[in-house]
């Protein structure tokens, strides 16, 4: 079965951390992930083109997809697209400097998190563990977990209340919608639209000032030092990401 095509290396192999497709056509950064994987018990998969890698994702089922937004058939835009068409596996998109509006388009589009180019070994375990956590929690139990800690944060979201060293702090419902927005992704990325979308609906999505204020005025109240935040992280002109707990 020629799935992947396009060139050699599709093994295929599946390993207890879970399969990885792959799809990138620059050989060094292939080789980079061939091995970084594997080291981590990770089985692989590779697609050297878009239209391969859609059919990939179809036909063998992996448990992630790290996706290059740039690729010689396809807009990587459009592999996300089709691959949400059908499945909710967790993908990675990686870009290089330059591709910010893309990257952007990608997360808005459905991709969980991105990688910029060049990235080391820890950062792409680090966001693919993420990624399949998220992934098995949505499925087991179709939405989130009720209370979520991380550090001396602690929200409880069946009750809605929120602690900080064991203080409660009060927010305002938007504070609160925002704070648990980013609670329901914790450990991915979440740009300003989809904040925007999930607290303030569909006809605010241009109006970036609303989170910036919003998350100004959570980190005042959440973090010992709103200057140098521990929970609250901007990813700079992308949005934001809560730390995840361990
Ligand atoms: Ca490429």
């Amino acid at each position: 079965m020629t799935t992947t095509g396009d060139g050699p290396g599709d093994a295929g192999t599946s390993a207890a951390a879970g399969l990885v497709l792959v799809i990138e056509d620059e050989p060094q950064i292939l080789r980079f992930l061939r091995v970084s994987l594997a080291s981590h018990g990770f089985g692989y998969l590779e697609a050297r083109t878009g239209r391969a890698g859609i059919e990939a994702a179809a036909l063998r089922a992996p448990d992630a997809v790290i996706l290059d937004l740039g690729l010689p058939d396809l807009d990587g835009l459009e592999v996300v697209r089709a691959i949400r068409g059908w499945s909710a596996v967790p993908i990675l998109v990686l870009s290089a400097r330059g591709q910010e509006q893309d990257k952007i388009a990608a997360l808005d589009a459905g991709a969980d998190d991105y990688l910029t180019k060049p990235f080391s070994v820890g950062e792409l375990m680090a966001r693919l563990r993420v990624a399949l956590r998220h992934a098995a929690r949505s499925a087991a139990e179709g939405s989130e977990t009720a209370v979520f800690s991380v550090g001396g944060l602690r929200v409880d979201l069946a009750r809605r209340q929120v602690f900080v060293d064991d203080r409660e702090v009060r927010l305002t419902p938007n504070e609160y919608k925002l704070l648990a927005t980013l609670v329901q992704h914790a450990g991915k990325v979440l740009t300003h639209r989809q904040l925007l979308k999930a607290v303030w609906g569909p006809t605010y999505l241009t109006e970036v000032h609303y989170v910036r204020l919003y998350m100004g005025q959570l980190r005042h109240k959440l973090e010992a030092d709103p200057a140098r935040p521990r929970y609250l992280r901007t990813e700079p002109g992308v949005g934001y990401r809560l730390v995840a707990g361990a």
